[in-house]
């Protein structure tokens, strides 16, 4: 059975309080509007950039509008709890950098669709071929990922970049 749209609004809410606490629930207004996006499972839109310091928020918008794709309300639970996770923690973390992929790991949030999918490690080593860049290897933790692929560029004298 699929999820209701209204569990979606209470599990957001409950991790909302858990990654950011009360304060920040309490004062922020969501709006969720289902709606088919191919791209994105979901996303989050405030008027302004937040700004965060691991879990601590120093400036955020109110109102925030969730964008939830019909397909996620079909996930089980665990996927997407995951999936919501991610979301709240773009509350305070627009970006995905360092920080939000820490956050992500601490809360149990999904790092990206595909890493949930598949299970493959999401940090991924690549090297410049022509004007591509082309996978070679997978790995768990981004500094993992730098020293390995910092010799390795160095050695082959090829560009390298790591993604995730
Ligand atoms: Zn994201």
């Amino acid at each position: 059975m699929p999820t209701k749209l209204s569990e979606v609004k209470q599990l957001f809410r409950q991790e909302v309080r858990r990654i950011w606490g009360k304060k920040v629930d309490d004062y922020i207004i969501m709006n969720y509007v289902v709606v088919e996006d191919k791209r994105a499972a979901m996303s989050i839109g405030g008027a302004k950039r937040p700004r965060a310091i691991g879990n601590t928020m120093i400036f955020m918008t109110k109102k925030h509008t969730l964008y939830i794709a019909p397909r996620t309300l079909n996930y089980n639970r665990a996927k997407l709890l995951a999936l919501i996770r991610h979301e709240v923690i773009h509350l305070g973390h627009p970006l995905h950098n360092k920080e939000f992929f820490r956050l992500c790991k601490q809360f149990g949030a999904m790092l990206t669709e595909e890493s949930y999918k598949t299970n493959l490690p999401p940090y991924r080593a690549q090297i410049k071929q022509g004007s591509r860049y082309k996978t070679i290897k997978r790995f768990d933790d981004e500094l993992k990922a730098y020293n390995w692929l910092k010799p390795y560029c160095i050695k082959h004298k090829i560009r390298g970049r790591i993604l995730i």
